[in-house]
């Protein structure tokens, strides 16, 4: 199953991407994890993507779209995976159908996981993560930042409902509840005809 999975910073969608890919028996690609991962590593990618991450702004489609390319390649994705953060804009979906149409291989479900605003705000203050023993937190979960990258969903993003309603690929979900509450919805809403 190739399945991509849509919702605003604090939705829960790494969560239930982990969780759901593990179900499924797909791999989870994030490209907020292999941005993370290049700027832990220093990369040249790491470096540029930085700036944007930081910033709460989104990585350039150009760099973005050849990172995915790569990630698809490889031999872990050949029979399916579950796409976490991508695509994040109607250009990167556009970039993805053609990517999939010439490969034969189209996407088989949109999920889109919803949830209020004030619910994110609230849960990206709470959330840490553990590195190395201590808890520490995001630096693009800073409250200023925060209010950026649900700029930059509302205006980027979500296009891409209609986008993927239109063609039919797309099912919504409530993401407010408990974890395993919500992985049930996903699950029924994927399984669904
Ligand atoms: P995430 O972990 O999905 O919240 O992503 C963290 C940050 O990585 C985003 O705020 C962007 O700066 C960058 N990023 C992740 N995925 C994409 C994408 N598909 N396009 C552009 N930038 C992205």
């Amino acid at each position: 199953m190739r399945i991509v999975l849509l919702g605003p910073p604090g939705a829960g969608k790494g969560t239930q991407a982990t969780i759901l890919a593990d179900e499924l028996g797909v791999p989870q690609i994030s490209t907020g994890d292999i941005f993370r991962a290049n700027v832990g590593a220093g990369t040249e990618l790491g470096v540029l993507a930085k700036k944007y991450m930081d910033a709460g702004d989104l990585v350039p489609d150009e760099v973005t779209v050849a990172m995915v390319e790569d990630r698809l390649a490889q031999a872990d994705a050949a029979n399916g995976y579950l796409l976490d953060g991508f695509p994040r804009t109607v250009a990167q979906a556009e970039a993805l159908a053609t990517l999939l149409d010439k490969a034969g291989q189209p996407l088989n479900r949109v999920l889109e996981i919803r949830v209020p605003d004030e619910h994110i705000v609230e849960r990206l203050a709470a959330r840490v993560t553990i590195v190395d023993g201590v808890e520490t937190q995001r630096d693009d979960d800073k409250p200023e930042t925060v209010r950026r990258r649900l700029q930059v969903y509302a205006e980027q993003t979500a296009p891409l409902v209609d986008f993927y309603s239109r063609a039919g690929l797309l099912r919504s979900i409530d993401g407010v509840g408990e974890v395993t509450e919500v992985t049930e919805r996903a699950l029924t809403a994927l399984r669904s005809e």
